[in-house]
């Protein structure tokens, strides 16, 4: 079941969490079947240090038809850019204020959005579930212990995280090419 465009009424039997830029031009919802199923994660890669303007970026892995910004709600802005793969990357933000709320890249466009968590009321309730791009965490900054680290080895190779750029929700990915180690496959998931 889709959430309407047009009802402001939460949907029954879904989670509903509500979230918003800092000066509340933009205001949305989350509606999810089970909150604990979301994925979150934590990316240290240097793309989202930029777009957070912070030490790491925090993002909540949302279903699209179960995102929607209230009625009522301004418009947001979309900066579309590319990532370093050349895979066009789409973030939204006020235009008032500046709070990213969203991102997504082309290859999901249709399907998810990377929600930034500390747009949410209440950010607490998802906490990370992975920390990425590892390799690029600041060196004051310690881990999540008890969640999975990727080392950000993905780096190497051209890719960026996965709002701005992992083609796929999953993918399995040849590490070590072309620098003389063994080839490794790891899977990733975020
Ligand atoms: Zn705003
Ligand atoms: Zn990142």
């Amino acid at each position: 079941m889709d959430i309407s465009y047009e009802s402001t009424e939460p949907v029954p039997d879904r989670a509903v969490l509500k979230g918003s830029c800092y000066c509340r031009h933009l205001t949305y919802l989350i509606a999810v079947e089970n909150v604990d199923s979301i994925k979150t994660s934590m990316c240290h890669c240097t793309a989202c240090k930029k777009v957070y303007g912070g030490a790491f970026g925090l993002t909540a892995k949302v279903p699209v038809h179960g995102f929607r910004y209230e009625v009522g709600s301004g418009a947001c802005v979309v900066h579309v850019g590319a990532n370093d793969a050349g895979v066009p990357v789409y973030r939204e933000f006020c235009g008032k204020c500046g709070s990213r709320i969203c991102e997504y890249h082309e290859g999901i466009k249709e399907h998810f959005r990377y929600v930034s968590i500390g747009s949410l009321e209440e950010p607490s309730m998802l906490p990370p579930k992975g920390e990425f791009f590892c390799s690029q965490r600041e060196a004051w900054m310690p881990e999540v212990h008890g969640i999975p680290q990727n080392s950000g080895k993905e780096k190497r190779r051209g890719k960026v995280c996965a709002g701005g750029g992992e083609v796929g929700d999953e993918r399995r990915e040849q590490l070590g090419r072309g620098d003389g180690k063994k080839r490794k496959s790891v899977r990733m998931s975020r």
